[in-house]
């Protein structure tokens, strides 16, 4: 007899597998430039968020190896007790510096800092407006927070004035959030715009840049691209993507820095990252800093897939192509597996229903000719069966 909790999983995973929105982990040994290897086959992955292929860098691992031989491989506790090690200074004014902020502070994950920025930011009585594709962790620190919480269509600006104008006069705060590069879709939210209407409102805008920072405005995050700041003063991102690390990070002004080290539950209550995780962000710095041309080249190698496919010009190193259904995607994704590329298909709840897609992400060390290949691949067999159907 089945206990009933192995039932409710069971039946589940039965539902899930029906609707082909079952996940599962499989194993992958990641190489230098994009390769990974999957059942003793060489791929080349086209679906990393590792834009700058840091995390395999010579310089990023010494100095990862070298924190370790100092400072040791855990950091033993809480920032907030023992758990401080040196290296967290340096990388917060680093992430200051890079990001024109007063100050930063660095959480175990982007997914805990939202869950710690967040309802340390508003509750109760207060007023969150989030664009309805933020990532999840955006999402469950609003829930988390007690806060009102209003949804805006995807980047529309009237629809946000709106839901201000309604709202923002019976809440105390008003709290605005967005992916600054949105991470399944790869388009840029319009800042500059949002930063007005916030300022209008006194709301607080807060931007989610986990895909942007080392790969737009020149390495320095969605806040910069164009070549003017934006008044963001809130900018929260990741070391875990183009840094090539982990971590998460929120760079701000000093009394709000020392006010989320006092009050994020989610930095207070949990242990302070390993050294070496915070040793290969700062050199991971280092190197984006030293060439603008470095961080920009994985959306130029996007670029050069998006031209072979007349699709629009990429604004970040996401390329989607949306298919529709879940089936369709896993048959693309398997078809792709095939020829040697591993592009993992992206399904509902991550997407909204009926948008399941192959999300390509390129980074600084994708060969031009491999990019061509895979473009040709969509091309010819991919996209006439979409057609098709
Ligand atoms: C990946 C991601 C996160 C979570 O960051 P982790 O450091 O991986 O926990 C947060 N926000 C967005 C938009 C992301 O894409």
């Amino acid at each position: 007899m089945m206990s009933s909790l192995d039932a409710f999983a069971a039946s589940k995973l039965a539902q899930l597998e029906a609707r082909n929105l079952r996940r599962r982990l499989v194993e992958t040994d990641r190489r230098e430039q994009a390769y990974a290897m999957r059942d003793g086959r060489q791929l080349i992955s086209f679906c990393c968020n590792d834009y700058l292929n840091l995390s395999q860098h010579p310089r990023v691992k010494a100095a990862a190896i070298a924190a370790i031989e100092t400072y040791g491989t855990g950091s033993g506790a809480s920032r907030l007790v023992t758990g401080n090690h040196p290296l967290f200074g340096v990388l917060e004014a680093r992430l200051a510096k890079l990001k024109q902020a007063e100050d930063s502070v660095i959480f175990g994950s982007g997914y805990l800092a939202n869950l710690g920025i967040v309802p340390a930011l508003a509750g109760p009585g207060d007023l969150i407006l989030a664009d309805e594709l933020s990532h999840s962790c955006l999402l469950m620190g609003t829930k988390l927070s007690g806060a009102q919480a209003h949804i805006f269509r995807h980047n529309d600006l009237a629809h946000l004035a709106e839901l201000l104008a309604a709202h923002r006069g019976a809440a105390r705060h008003c709290l605005i959030l967005t992916d600054g590069v949105f991470s399944m879709d790869g388009d840029l939210a319009p800042v500059h715009e949002m930063a007005a209407l916030a300022r209008m409102h006194d709301a607080w805008f807060m931007t989610d840049d986990a895909h942007g920072i080392g790969v737009v405005g020149d390495g320095r995050g969605s806040s910069f691209v164009g070549g003017v700041k934006a008044d963001v003063p809130l900018q929260m991102g990741t070391l875990s993507k183009a840094i090539g690390s982990y971590g998460g990070y929120l760079c701000a002004s000093k009394v709000v820095c020392d006010f989320i080290r006092t009050r994020a539950r989610t930095l207070i209550y949990s242990t302070g990252l390993p050294p070496a995780s915070v040793a290969a962000a700062i050199a991971a710095l280092d190197l984006i800093e030293e060439s603008p041309d470095f961080a920009r080249s994985a959306v130029k190698k996007a670029a050069l897939f998006a031209r072979a496919l007349n699709l629009p010009a990429p604004e970040s190193p996401i390329v989607p192509l949306i298919l529709g259904e879940a089936e369709a995607t896993l048959n693309a994704s398997a078809l792709l597996e095939a020829e040697g590329f591993l592009v993992t298909a992206i399904r509902p709840p991550t997407v909204p229903e009926g948008t399941a897609r192959l999300r390509f992400t390129f980074t600084a060390e994708h060969r031009d000719e491999d990019i061509l290949r895979l473009a040709g691949l969509v091309r010819e067999r991919i996209l006439p069966r979409h057609a098709a159907e």
